[in-house]
């Protein structure tokens, strides 16, 4: 299994999480919305924003890098909005609403831009990311596992907008489903 050397253009990737494990944790869906709730409250006053390295492993945790030329498919909990063109995590039940969507429109301050954001599958990037287990490296390897591995430069590769800094006030409410 390559690490970004596009040897192998369709790897293939296993699942993230044991379908029990994942049972549970999208069970927990108010704690995930609990979770967004907080990080609305870490974007604060003075909209406080992730950095961009930090958004780049995002980004590449949820939509992979093929639309880049890399192998990696996006998560697996990646959905299309019914707006064309945005994108919302299908696996913390926020739901496809405009300040769920990953990305934001015009490049304003989008859900990936929450300094504090919480993943279901706690990928790279994310505030609750945990280092993928041992047995994630045998084949197939997990998506988690070949981010870990991924070339930085790769990382250092992909397109991000950082929204500047407006003084708004935030939204407060956590998103209902
Ligand atoms: S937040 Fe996590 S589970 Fe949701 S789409 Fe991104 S990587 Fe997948």
């Amino acid at each position: 299994m390559g690490c970004g050397c596009n040897k192998n253009k369709n790897p293939e990737f296993r699942k993230e999480e044991n379908p029990e494990d994942l049972k549970t944790v999208l069970s927990k869906k108010l704690g995930m919305v609990q979770s967004f709730a907080s990080a609305l409250a870490s974007r604060g006053l003075s909209n406080n924003k992730v950095n961009k390295a930090t958004k780049q492993l995002r980004v590449l945790s949820c939509f992979g890098n093929q639309h880049l030329g890399g192998e990696l498919p996006p998560c697996e909990y990646l959905k299309n909005s019914t707006t064309e063109g945005k994108h919302f995590c299908g696996g913390c039940g926020c739901g496809d609403k405009p300040h769920t969507w990953l990305m934001a429109e015009n490049d304003s301050y989008g859900k990936l831009d929450y300094p504090k954001l919480n993943c279901p599958l706690q990928m790279p990037g994310f505030t609750n990311y945990e280092q993928s287990k041992p047995d994630e490296a045998n084949d197939p390897v997990t998506r988690r596992y070949y981010i870990e591995n991924i070339d930085y430069n790769k990382v250092m590769e992909i397109p991000v907008s950082l929204p500047e800094k407006q003084e708004t006030t935030p939204q407060t409410q956590p998103p209902q489903s």
